[in-house]
């Protein structure tokens, strides 16, 4: 479908992005329903501009359930000023806001993963109608785009900040500055399992400077992962020319996903014992995780092996684990 015969978004900002200033204020997206006929989502978002600048689009809850992002731009909304500015900044603190208020990855609503949903449709599902307004209103407006991610209620990573590899190599050396800038522990050349619908796609075919970052997990934020959350962000915002100051620097280990054998699966389910904590040594053939059948006792368990040598980045977080559940992912440290 051409972008013409799309009918203009259903979510009207009740904030001005060219008004100079701090707005405190939504997108309202209307949704009708049994408790509210003629109610709305009401997207809480925060833009404060002020002169001429490069935009910043700053989105934490893509997923729901992953909570450093809304953690860290909740609080840079109500303490950022407009004349520390140069520029704009956007700040959407929980993009999937139905999937937030509900503590899930996807939407209750629609069941929508905001992360696949890309580029939406404006006659869609609630989702899709969210990522829609990303599409054609917001990531226009922006330069850089930074979205956070963490774990979720099912998996659990080393915090890192994230870039991928794309064909226009400016814009992705753009993309790892930023990443480097951030200041996680863990810089990572990141590998998706399947980038198509994904935000991250949207905003790198748009030519935006995009990164993103995987900060813990397990459905909960730590002291120490909130303050990595806060403390990029204000260093991406210097970098990018938006707020002046120093980078609060920090060491970061450089880390690169090269292809598929990053990834191992269950291939059956049942009670998973780690062999490996996150950050430690793994060596191609290592048994990485035990799945032993629950049904009975006296079964031998599953044995989940490493296909390359590196550091474990990522682990399946509940105790149980489900035929195709995403197990471990491996990363080769880059020297
Ligand atoms: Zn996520």
């Amino acid at each position: 479908m051409s972008e013409h015969a799309l009918r203009p978004s259903p979510i009207s900002p009740t904030v001005d992005f060219s008004a100079e200033g701090v707005q405190h204020g939504f997108l309202r997206l209307p949704y009708s329903r049994d408790d509210s006929a003629w109610g709305s989502v009401m997207i809480p978002l925060t833009v404060v501009k002020n002169g001429e600048g490069p935009t910043a689009l700053l989105t934490g809850g893509n997923h729901g359930d992953e909570y450093e992002g809304p953690i860290a731009l909740f609080d840079l909304a109500r303490t950022l000023k407009a004349q520390d500015v140069t520029g704009r900044v956007i700040i959407v603190p929980a993009m999937n806001y139905p999937a937030f208020l509900a503590g899930t990855r996807t939407s209750p609503i629609d069941r929508g993963n905001m992360n696949r949903s890309f580029p939406g449709a404006p006659d869609g599902s609630v989702t899709q109608k969210i990522a829609d307004y990303f599409q054609r209103t917001l990531l226009p407006l922006a330069d850089i785009v930074l979205d956070y991610h963490s774990g979720g209620r099912t998996l659990d990573f080393l915090p890192f900040c994230a870039a991928h590899v794309l064909p226009d190599k400016a814009q992705e050396a753009k993309a790892f500055e930023l990443v480097r800038a951030f200041g996680a522990p863990w810089s990572m050349k990141m590998l998706e399992i399947d980038a198509v619908g994904m935000y991250d796609t949207a905003a790198e075919d748009m030519g935006k400077i995009f990164i993103t970052t995987e900060l813990g997990g397990g459905g909960t934020a730590t002291a120490k992962s909130a303050a990595i959350a806060r403390r990029g962000v204000a260093n991406v915002l210097k970098a990018a020319g938006i707020l002046k100051g120093a980078l609060e620097t920090a060491q970061t280990i450089w880390l690169d996903m090269p292809d598929g054998n990053c990834f191992s699966f269950a291939e059956d389910g049942g009670l998973i014992e780690p062999v490996f904590d996150l950050g430690d040594d793994v060596k191609s053939g290592d048994l990485v995780a035990r799945i032993y059948p629950i049904g009975r006792t006296g079964a031998q368990p599953l044995e989940v092996k490493a296909k390359m040598d590196g550091i474990l980045t990522a682990r399946h977080f509940p105790g149980l684990v489900k035929s195709g559940d995403c197990v471990s992912v491996l990363a080769a440290v880059v020297v």
